[in-house]
């Protein structure tokens, strides 16, 4: 049900008020798992004031077994009663140590620039697309759950889109009532691939429903014998799981990147903050893009439909889906370039980080490129080419300064520690590719 509470009410009050008996209090790490702890409404008071305690070491946030707990602060305006489970209040959290925000924590990081954004008196604004795949575990591997969602081009196919009814009606059902005003719902373009929207609203709110939506959805999908995926390419031959952005800025209720005199709809602000973004591109593909798994759906060739969906080439269109950013209508972009693995508290941090310096600079995005750069691309060879690899991206990500000043010093420290250690783990394996490949070399 949607709370009638106004965001002030504390949690206490809002257990009393809608009956709840647990907090899942809940914070994304460095990593972009969702971590928690089930707290007792009847203990809620002391966690609201000092936090709910982890162990360091275990909260994936860098620091080691010797230091004291952090401190998990439930933000009481995020919180979302389970709809499924409405005894049970979902709040995002802010971690604390040493009575300190952590510089390191994700949703810390996006605190910090949107403190930035809010000095220079704007608003930032974010629509998350969450592509995902409904699988069935098998005794070998994963398969798509329906086994007659086979079509080589099934985007949009109504059979396949009406066989999942009840889970995406259910799910549905729940955004409505929690107030996120879905819109759409529809079968993507890989076999087993679904899209829901929902409407866009402030960052941090945007990150925070993110965060659940992939919770609400991989639970329902458990409770009908599915898993639900959204990692960026489970199937080399099928199209992969993006999590575009739609972004705009907003001086109280006025989008300052909205322009109807403009051919594209955007104002000089907006096309400074998408200059930003294309010049900071590579460096951010790291935190749009950080997964091994991300370099098989940016890095494919070609899929089973006819296309892939993923930008190779830094660059901007109009309404044009094979550039890395898009501009859809009047007053916003599209990132493109992000996917299912993101955690959208550092990626969002990243484009708004890249997008301010680009306002500050007013950095000049260059032309358009009104062209299908799927085929075309290689005809604009002074476009630079979005990293391959997750270790190309991390180079690109350290040489940029102004992103790993966004991270802190203890945060890109932990996240290049954890992701070179990914690198070097991934680097171990012998597939059975290569074995096949260089068994009689
Ligand atoms: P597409 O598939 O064309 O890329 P979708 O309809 O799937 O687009 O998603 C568009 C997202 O953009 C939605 O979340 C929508 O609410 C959001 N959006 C619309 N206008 C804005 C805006 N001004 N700022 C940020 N997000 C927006
Ligand atoms: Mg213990
Ligand atoms: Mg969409
Ligand atoms: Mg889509
Ligand atoms: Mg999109």
């Amino acid at each position: 049900m949607v709370s009638t509470l106004t965001q002030s009410q504390s949690l206490v009050e809002q257990a009393k008020a809608q009956g709840l008996r647990f907090f899942l209090v809940s914070y994304t790490d460095l990593l972009g798992g969702t971590r928690a702890k089930l707290v007792p409404a009847a203990k809620i008071a002391s966690v609201e004031a000092e936090g709910a305690f982890f162990s360091s070491f275990a909260s994936n946030l860098g620091l080691g077994p010797d230091a004291p707990e952090i401190a998990v602060i439930p933000d009481p305006a995020s919180l979302i009663v389970l709809p499924w489970e409405p005894t049970v209040g979902w709040v995002a959290s802010d971690v604390y140590f040493d009575g300190e925000p952590f510089p390191a924590a994700p949703r810390i990081i996006l605190n910090r620039v949107l403190d930035r954004c809010a000095d220079q008196g704007y608003t930032y604004k974010a629509g998350i697309e969450a592509e995902f795949f409904l699988l069935k575990q098998t005794p070998g591997g994963y398969e798509i759950a329906d086994d007659k969602d086979t079509a080589e081009r099934p985007c949009y196919d109504q059979l396949n889109l009406m066989r999942q009814f009840d889970l995406i009606s259910t799910v549905v059902g729940y955004m409505e009532d929690l107030g996120w005003e879905p819109y759409q719902c529809d079968h993507e373009d890989a076999n087993g691939q679904f899209e829901l929207n929902w409407s866009y609203s402030d960052a941090r709110t945007a990150c925070d429903r993110h965060v659940f939506f992939k919770y609400m959805v991989k639970t329902l999908a458990e409770q009908r014998g599915y898993v639900a995926t959204f990692m960026p390419k489970p199937f080399s031959h099928l199209t992969g799981n993006g999590g575009h952005a739609h972004l705009s800025l907003w001086q109280g209720g006025t989008n300052v990147f909205a322009d109807g005199a403009d051919e594209g709809g955007l104002s000089p602000l907006g096309y400074h903050f998408l200059g930003g973004v294309l010049a900071h591109a590579k460096g951010l593909t790291a935190l749009c893009n950080p997964t091994i798994n991300s370099y098989r759906r940016l890095g494919a060739s070609a899929t089973a439909s006819g296309s892939t969906w993923t930008p190779r080439y830094v660059s901007y269109g109009g309404n044009n889906r094979s550039h890395m950013l898009r501009i859809p209508e009047a007053g916003r972009f599209e990132c493109r370039l992000i996917d299912g693995s993101a955690n959208f508290y550092l990626a969002l941090a990243g484009i708004l980080a890249a997008g301010l310096d680009g306002i500050e600079k007013e950095t000049d995005p260059g032309q358009r490129i009104d062209e299908n750069m799927f085929s075309r691309g290689a005809e604009f060879p002074d476009l630079d080419t979005i990293p391959t690899n997750l270790a190309e991206a991390l180079a690109c990500l350290e040489q940029d300064a102004l992103l790993t000043d966004t991270l802190g010093e203890l945060g890109k420290k932990t996240f290049f520690e954890f992701k070179h250690k990914e690198w070097d783990a991934f680097n171990a394996q012998i597939t059975s590719w290569e074995m096949a490949q260089y068994v009689n070399i």
